[in-house]
């Protein structure tokens, strides 16, 4: 069936909550709150934070329901702004909470090996040790470690794998593996009427950053695959992890690739002007869409960000033979090969 952009609503089954989160970039989050009759779902859990928590416990008692009415949690991605509420949710409600088969295998290996792998991947990717010490003290996660730490890894999750299904409210959706913005992120559809929960897969206006955390995996090849995917599935809205609903998520799935096809040609260009490079002085000449006008005015956070892209898209235009690494002193550089 095909969807004409005229007709697409949001589904009267499904509420938004704009949970306000203490990260500048992105303001907000979206949980989804999905209700049959004095029972209910919700997609994602938002950050742990007072005005997060505020936000969504007033929220959920305006709609007329109450917290331990919470059956259902489906988390698409172990991100901070989605999970890290969780644990506070779980203890009040004792709801069944699912992730993504590879995300709960992530979480499990905890949050001190994720980031202690991405500072020597950084410093051998050219990144200063002073530098890459103060881009992992202020990553956003850092703040709530803890909550990763000794809460998320003690939580009964439930893993979801491809192809299973998850019933909320009386509504069964198709789990769909999406790996690219982290291992396991899941999206959830509602076939019958074409509504997909994207999480940070799609979002419309901003792109979402696709990082590498292990020289051997392809997260960009994984994210593009994903957005392959997606575009095939002929969904009529997706409901997005942050910002407003998207419209034909096809067409923005198309435009997603669209632009990380640009970014390889931008960043192989670099490549071939310097002749060999590392990705720390990559990340500093590619164009980022920020007001930032040097990369000295770059927040720790958002460089961690620039750096791991730029890693992410190297690592694919080495699988596509068009650039290779030389190593030397323990340092890499990247070289062309076209
Ligand atoms: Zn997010």
């Amino acid at each position: 069936m095909i969807f004409l952009e005229s007709e697409v609503q949001v589904p009267k089954w499904v509420s938004r909550i704009k949970v306000p989160i203490p990260i500048e970039s992105l303001k907000f989050v979206n949980v989804y709150l999905i209700q049959e009759s004095n029972a209910f779902s919700l997609v994602d859990a938002g950050m742990y934070s007072i005005r997060s928590f505020h936000e969504l416990i007033n929220r959920i008692t305006s709609i007329g329901l109450r917290i331990n009415d919470l059956e259902s949690v489906v988390v698409t991605h172990f991100h901070v702004d989605h999970i890290t509420l969780s644990p506070i949710l779980y203890e009040l409600s004792g709801a069944d909470f699912y992730l993504g088969l590879k995300d709960e295998s992530a979480l499990r290996r905890g949050f001190d090996r994720f980031i202690g792998k991405a500072l020597r991947l950084y410093k051998r990717h050219g990144v200063p040790q002073g530098e890459a010490n103060e881009i992992s003290r202020y990553h956003p996660a850092m703040r709530i470690i803890d909550v990763y730490d000794n809460y998320l890894r003690e939580m009964p999750w439930i893993p979801l794998a491809e192809r299973s299904e998850v019933e909320l409210g009386n509504k069964r959706f198709k789990v769909i593996h999406v790996p690219g913005h982290t291992p396991g992120q899941i999206n959830l559809f509602y076939e019958e009427e074409g509504v997909l929960f994207t999480g940070d897969h799609i979002l419309d206006r901003i792109t979402p950053q696709i990082t590498l955390m292990d020289e051997r995996e392809d997260p960009l090849g994984d994210y593009m695959n994903s957005l392959e995917k997606v575009s095939m599935m002929n969904a009529r809205i997706a409901l997005p992890g942050h910002g407003e609903p998207i419209v034909n998520p096809s067409k923005r799935a198309k435009e997603l690739i669209e632009h990380h096809k640009q970014r390889l040609n931008e960043i192989l260009e670099y490549v071939k002007k310097k002749g060999e490079a590392t990705a720390y002085e990559l990340a500093k000449v590619v164009r980022w869409r920020t007001n930032y006008s040097s990369w000295e005015e770059y927040p720790y956070p958002e460089r961690f960000f620039a750096i791991g892209e730029t890693l992410s898209h190297l690592r694919r235009l080495e699988l596509e033979n068009k650039i290779e690494k030389r190593e030397c002193a323990n340092i890499v550089k990247w070289v062309p090969l076209v």
